[in-house]
Formats: C-alpha cells, structure tokens, sequence
C-alpha cells in the first residue's frame, strides 16, 4: 500500500540533510556550550552558526534569537513573560479566538491569575475585523498575541497592519508564527512584531527546538530560571545537536521558499480541483486569497471527518482533521466553529497540509481514492438520504 503523508501542519519530517548536520553533536562534540576548555568549543560555535541561520531566515540580530524547547515555550514564555513584567502597567490582554491551544490555554491561565482578556472574533472566512481590534484596546492593554497563519484553515491574518495599530498605542505585540516560518517570507525589520514564535518540527527540523524572536528592548521575564544560557533569558543546558538542526532547517528553508510555495501551492490546488470536480456538496474553509500555500480544510457535507480519516488511513493516507492537538477529544474544530460553521460541517471536516516532497501523483492518488470513501459514508448516512 501507498503510504502519504499530508500532515505536514502537525509535524514535518526530519530532513536528511539536517540529521546529518546534527549527528556529529550527538557523537562526538557532546562538549557543554558553556564550559570554557576545549569540549566545549565545538558546541559554541555550531550553536553560534544555528543561531545566525535562524536570524537570517527572520533578517533580525542573532542576539534577538532566543533558542526554546518547543513552540509551545515560546508562546508561554512571550505572553507570561510580558504579563508578568508589565503588570504594574496593565492587565489586559487581547488574543483571538482562534489561536493554537498553546496561546489560549496560557491566556485561560492567566485570567485566573487576575489578567483581563479580550478573544477577538473571526468571520465565516476565519478574517479578523481590525476595527473591532482597535476597539478592544485599553489603557491598560500591555499585550496584543495574535497568530500569524492559523495552523487548521492557513488563513493568514494581517500581521504588518496589526503591527501598526500595536505600535501607535505602544502596546507589545507577538505572533505565532510557527505555521508560517519557513513557509512563507518573514522580515522583522520591516514587520512591526515584537515577539515571535517558531518551532523546528515544523520546518523539518527536529522536535523539541524552536525560537522566540525578541525584538532588542523588549522585556520579559524568564519562564525558566536557572544558568546564564540565552544570556540569562533561559537557563539550562542547550540541546545542541536539535539546535544545530533548528538552524540547519532554516537555512535550507530560506534557501528553498520559493521553489517550495510555487510546488505545494500547486499540490494543494491540484487536489481542492480534483475534489471539487468529483465530490458534490463539500466547502473549502478560509480566505483562499490570504492563506499558507500548503493548507486545504475542506468539509465534505453529511460525513463524519473522523471516519473520513480512518478511510483515508486505510488507504494508506495520512490526513487530519482540525489540529494534532485537538483531534481525539471529538470535540468539533474550535477554529471552524468560530467561522460560524455548523456542528455538522465542523464534524465534517479534514484538513490536507502538504510538504516539500509530496508529489502530483500523491494527489492524484487521493482524488482517485476519496469519492468512493465519501459515497459510502453518505450512502449510510440517514440524513443525506433525506436530503437528496
Ligand atoms: C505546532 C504549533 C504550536 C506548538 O509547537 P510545538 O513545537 O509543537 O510545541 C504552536 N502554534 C502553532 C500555530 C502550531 O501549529
């Protein structure tokens, strides 16, 4: 059997090339970064390498470069760590509804903990209204976290006008950009954010790494207190050879977007088409204008996107429905109800991210497998029948 994978927005795999890059850190140069002797030197200057490949890929300062765990830190460490270092400024915060649980859950945390938060809205196609964003602003808003691509739809928000709009009031302001790094072109310089997040998983890179990008005068408090790592930013002992990774993935990353979003965005309209022309009743979710090139969320009307999901498994693809982080819990998107679709076309729903080595006849080998998978669960369902 076929074996495709079309997950890439839960994680990518580990490139070659990165491992090989990496190896050497967990062989031979297992030196601390910190020590000052010899076995050290090795490990110093791969992460000194890593970490100017990450800040050529967001075109910042290397020492704005803070190495993570995950993207999830990076998030907490953002949001908490502008909470707690202006909190005898303000104690508001705004956020939208649709961000990935490792904002939201850390904005939920922090109501508890005295912190006012306002969840901004979406349309039908996943838009934010910035009027209603400028609206929302206090005196004492400290904190503006909006994601810049939302990792279910793709949808892309405005990240350079809501810059602005966080710039004017003076207010801090971070993106999770871990769907969109790598993916799409990020300049710091020019975009007005003042934190960022990545993640190296990804990006093919390894798991367990990431970076916030802290623009130089941003303060915030650590999340992790201990050693003088990340310049007191992050204590404890560097994963070397993940970061070595981090950073070999974005170099090849920043050496390939362009190739990459013409390929992927062609494999995503191939398959939207190709699904389109063969499958009646189904709804491509997001502002297709403003979207990551490797994103389809497609709701297919009177079918379970669970059982969609096992069909295509058994078909040998690998597809999901909402987020890695979500599914499971069979709880319907929180991101496509927000949008204002139905229970049923938010059940109904399976999301396709593609990656750099997916191929035209993967796709072509989905369109192929999909409509008779479809048929059969609409065929059983009592109110398709009705409907028909
Ligand atoms: C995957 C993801 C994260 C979490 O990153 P991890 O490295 O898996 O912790 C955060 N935000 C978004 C938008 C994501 O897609």
């Amino acid at each position: 059997m076929e074996k495709i994978y079309i997950d890439h927005n839960a994680t990518t795999p580990l490139d070659h090339e990165v491992l090989d890059e990496m190896l050497p850190f967990l062989r031979d140069d297992w030196g601390n970064p910190s020590s000052v002797h010899w076995a050290a030197r090795g490990p110093k200057a791969a992460m000194d390498t890593a970490r100017e490949r990450v800040a050529a890929l967001l075109n910042c300062a290397p020492l704005e470069v803070v190495f993570t765990a995950t993207g999830t830190e990076g998030d907490n460490h953002a949001i908490k760590g502008v909470a707690l270092a202006k909190k005898n400024k303000g104690n508001h915060i705004i956020t939208t509804v649709v961000e990935h649980p490792a904002v939201l859950n850390t904005c939920k945390y922090l109501e508890k903990e005295g912190f006012a938060v306002t969840y901004l809205k979406v349309d039908a196609m996943g838009r934010l209204d910035l009027d209603e964003l400028r609206a929302a602003i206090r005196p004492e808003t400290i904190l503006i976290s909006i994601m810049y691509a939302n990792n279910e739809t793709g949808v892309i928000f405005p990240i350079d006008e809501i810059g602005e709009i966080a710039r004017e009031k003076g207010i801090v302001f971070h993106t999770d950009a871990v769907q969109a790094v790598g993916k799409i072109p990020i300049d710091v310089k020019t975009l007005k954010v003042d934190l960022l997040t990545l993640s190296g998983h990804k990006l093919y890179g390894p798991k367990g790494t990431g970076a916030l990008f802290v623009r130089r005068g941003v303060r915030l408090v650590p999340l992790m207190h201990g050693g003088h790592q990340e310049r007191n930013r992050r204590g404890g002992t560097e994963n070397v050879a993940g970061l070595v990774g981090l950073g070999k993935a974005c170099e090849m990353a920043n050496e390939s977007m362009e190739e990459n979003v013409k390929h992927m965005s062609g494999l995503r309209d191939r398959l939207e088409k190709g699904i389109a022309a063969k499958i009646p009743d189904i709804k491509i979710n997001g502002d297709v204008e403003h979207r990551l090139p490797n994103t389809a969320n497609i709701s297919f009307e009177y079918v379970e996107g669970e059982s969609l999901l096992l069909g295509l498994d058994m078909m040998g693809v690998a597809a999901s429905s909402g987020s890695a982080c979500t599914s499971g819990s069979l709880e319907p998107s929180h991101v496509l109800l927000a949008m204002s679709l139905s229970h049923e076309m938010s059940h109904g729903s399976v999301r396709f991210s593609f990656g750099k080595d997916n191929t035209e006849a993967e796709i072509d080998y989905i369109i192929e497998v999909m409509p008779p998978i479809v048929e059969r669960m609409r065929s059983m369902s009592p109110l398709y029948a009705g409907a028909k």
